[in-house]
């Protein structure tokens, strides 16, 4: 642990006076890198860190990539240069598929990932990601902000040495593109794929071959036909993807992941090893990234879908509601597998879907009624 300053015990009224007046002129303090100007009890070290955050998306793309050096530049400029974060894009440190594990054993200190991605590691991760017909942004942040999730996250993530926390969410995502159309749940049958998480599960479950491949690799394997079909995140990224060029039909809602939280992961013995401040200012960090995000696709999403509707001629189809009460029947059935076999899935998804039927009742008299207004 850093060594920290002991805070005094009371303030006196010669440093009352001293710590108002720094106060006053606190920007000007902070501006010239005078700390010790400011004085007081929550300064605690002049220690510098250099970390490094590893990626499961490119460096440079738009939203995921961003966000995530966003985030390593607040946390930089939050501490004044204390925490210095270098970010490495998928593939430039380590792979996409490797920054759970690079995290885990200190090859990094950060990692900007879904928590979906590491159900080879620890199944019950899936749950801190996506859940199909799950809850929502707003539901998943009232889940594990103040209904418990943290906890559970924390207990699930310990023993690989990281920890885990939002810094980013998709909101409700698209079905995904089709080559073929989605008119009966037997179209699934053959159907090459691709789709993390549960939502993969639930899809072999219909009789598909789910791919897994890493993003840059999805629209060649449209275009090659490798794959019949993909999903990924929502019209203005699917847009950045170039997913219409590639492929006949775009299909909503996307039932496998309403909500998808991004995660933050940190290396637990260098997270303890911070000064209290600095603590604070990565999880102050990923708030925001966690609402930013959100917010950018949530702006973006709808001027998007109209271009591929308006200028790009994208089909745009509802799956039927015979598709989509069978696959919440196969949701159900590949969920209570999934937890007969693992306990520690079966403890996170009973105080996952009890936390939902709890926030469903209220959004029954609040989110939804007022949708329902939008057709009075
Ligand atoms: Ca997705």
């Amino acid at each position: 642990m850093e060594p920290r300053k002991k805070p005094s015990k009371g303030i006196s009224r010669r440093n009352f006076v001293k710590t108002a007046a720094a106060a006053a002129v606190g920007t000007t303090a902070l501006a010239t890198g005078c700390r010790q100007d400011v004085g007081g009890p929550n300064i605690i070290s002049n220690k510098t860190f250099e970390w490094r955050m590893v990626l499961f998306w490119g460096k440079g793309s738009k939203v995921l990539g961003e966000g995530a050096q966003n985030l390593a530049t607040w946390i930089e400029t939050m501490s004044q240069g204390r925490l210095r974060i270098k970010v490495y894009g998928a593939n430039e440190r380590v792979p996409a598929g490797g920054v759970f594990e690079a995290v885990g054993e200190g090859d990094a200190e950060l990692g900007h990932c879904a928590s979906y991605y590491w159900a080879g590691d620890v199944k019950a991760a899936q749950f801190f990601a996506a859940v199909p017909f799950g809850m929502n942004a707003q539901q998943m942040n009232a889940w594990i902000y103040h209904g418990g999730g943290q906890a559970l996250w924390d207990e699930v993530y310990e023993p690989f040495g990281v920890m885990g926390m939002p810094a980013g969410n998709t909101g409700v995502q698209m079905g995904g593109w089709f080559n073929r159309e989605i008119n009966a749940i037997g179209d699934f049958k053959g159907l090459k794929m691709r789709m993390p998480g549960i939502g993969g599960a639930v899809l072999n479950r219909a009789g598909a071959e789910v791919v897994n491949k890493p993003p840059g690799e999805l629209y060649s394997s449209l275009e090659t036909g490798l794959i019949d079909a993909t999903e990924w995140v929502g019209p203005y990224h699917d847009y950045l993807m170039g997913f219409h060029e590639v492929a006949k039909y775009y299909y909503y809602p996307g039932w496998h992941e309403p909500g998808t939280v991004l995660e933050l992961i940190v290396n637990r013995k260098a997270f303890e090893a911070l000064p209290a401040d600095l603590q604070e200012i990565i999880r102050t960090a990923a708030f925001r990234a966690n609402l930013s995000v959100l917010s950018e696709l949530e702006a973006k999403n709808n001027d998007h879908l109209k271009i591929l509707v308006g200028q790009h001629k994208v089909d745009l189809r509802r799956f039927p509601d015979e598709v989509l009460r069978q696959l919440k029947i196969y949701s159900r059935e590949t969920i209570d597998k999934l937890c007969s076999g693992d306990p520690q899935s079966r403890k996170v998804y009973d105080a996952f879907s009890s936390f939902q039927k709890t926030v469903n009742a209220w959004g029954a008299v609040s989110e939804r009624a007022m949708h329902e207004l939008d057709d009075i």
